[in-house]
């Protein structure tokens, strides 16, 4: 090809990643999605799951996808505007509602697409966003996307919160105020305080976006989500969740009243402009969510608690909210280096970097599945404890 400068702007910005420490690459994983894996022909513990319930290589959800192939095929072939839609589709979305306790739901290829779709469905140039500093990139990229006035509060901090809910009554009084914030941080593992932000939202007459992706079968007692725990859930405007953390399957949702849904259906680009996701891939998900809700799920969740409790143990992180606990580290090369250490001992941990979390800020990420047993967690307190060690002892 003729140089045009193409290849060496792109080489300029991978040597710019590198010398700060940041380059990702991409490692073959040649195992399926289980609480060990192989990675390199090498067997290692994976604590960096989001299969917190243990269901992506679950047989039903296998079944459930094997049946629908052969009822209707694979590809869904169009939008669900275009050619119809199918049964496939309907099913996954009447359990989504029933799961969440909402009157209606619809469904997306992705918990990115669901929310590039419905924020700025839902808010445009002249409303107000105010966001949780920790929001996750799909959040504030819709946020930037809707052409909203965005306002930023730090990490749960509720007076701040309120002190831009004032600001926006006072400066923008006919502006829809749309607060966004997740249930489970999805890099710090901790909880909002949802129900001082409910009551906070109602007394401004502000509307809610709650996304559940960490807590959807973790919390609440059939695994709703921190809503369902909270009993919340009818008080919130918009309530997404993924399908392909605990959930075990592929996509997102947006559960909320018939309204929202109809709304969506004609305003939300994600869903209007995309091919529909796989009818396979949804009967899995209805699978999924039917497992959650039901006593295997319970079981289940019963046995991702007590390996959340004895992972915070063996780390030394009391009080663990979800099935995430991370350590900061700070520099990121440390983090990147700390990370290959526990992969050369069997644990896959990963160095969680920026742009995800600020810079400085970089840290160990690990997550527990309900799959996990008591003595590969024990492994890994005995090696956080001997790195632990080592490492003070050459820091004096
Ligand atoms: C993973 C995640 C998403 C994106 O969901 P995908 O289905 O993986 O696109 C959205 N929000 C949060 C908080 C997440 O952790």
């Amino acid at each position: 090809m003729r140089a045009n400068g193409f290849d060496a702007f792109l080489l300029g910005a991978l040597e710019e990643i590198e010398l700060a420490g940041l380059t990702r690459r991409l490692s073959p994983l040649e195992s399926p999605q289980l609480p060990s894996v192989t990675r390199g022909n090498v067997r290692v513990v994976n604590f960096s799951s989001n299969d917190y319930l243990g269901l992506a290589a679950h047989p039903a959800l296998r079944d459930a996808a094997m049946l629908e192939w052969e009822r209707g095929g694979f590809g869904a072939g169009s939008s669900r505007l275009i050619c119809g839609t199918l049964a496939a589709h309907e099913e996954l979305e009447a359990a989504i509602a029933g799961f969440k306790r909402t009157p209606a739901a619809l469904s997306f290829g992705s918990g990115y697409a669901a929310a590039m779709g419905s924020i700025p469905a839902i808010c445009g140039k002249g409303d107000v966003i105010i966001m949780d500093k920790l929001s996750h990139a799909c959040l504030i990229d819709a946020a930037r996307l809707s052409g909203a006035i965005l306002r930023i509060f730090p990490h749960n901090d509720l007076d701040k919160l309120e002190s831009h809910l004032n600001w926006s009554s006072r400066k923008h009084p006919h502006a829809r105020v749309l607060i966004v914030v997740e249930s489970v941080y999805s890099m710090d593992g901790d909880l909002a305080p949802l129900r001082e932000i409910v009551n906070l939202k109602e007394r401004f007459g502000a509307w809610l976006f709650l996304d559940e992706a960490h807590s959807v079968g973790v919390l609440g007692p059939g695994g709703g989500g921190l809503a369902e725990q909270l009993g919340l859930g009818d008080r919130i405007e918009v309530q997404m969740g993924t399908l392909g953390k605990a959930l075990g399957a592929h996509g997102a949702y947006i559960a909320g009243s018939r309204t929202l849904r109809d709304y969506l259906i004609n305003r939300a680009r994600s869903f209007i402009f995309s091919t529909a996701p796989p009818a396979p891939v949804a009967a899995a998900a209805t699978k999924a969510i039917a497992i959650s809700c039901s006593p295997e799920g319970s079981r289940l969740r019963e046995l991702l608690w007590s390996n959340i409790r004895n992972l915070a143990a063996a780390l030394e992180c009391p009080n663990p909210e979800s099935a995430i606990v991370r350590q900061i580290i700070g520099p990121e090369r440390e983090a990147t280096l700390a990370s290959s250490t526990l992969l050369s001992q069997g644990f896959l941990v990963p160095a969680i970097r920026f742009p995800t979390v600020a810079r400085g800020a970089a840290r160990l990420r690990y997550t527990v599945t309900a799959g996990h047993r008591a003595d590969e967690i024990e492994a890994l307190g005995e090696v956080f404890r001997n790195l632990r060690s080592t490492d003070s002892g050459s820091s004096d």
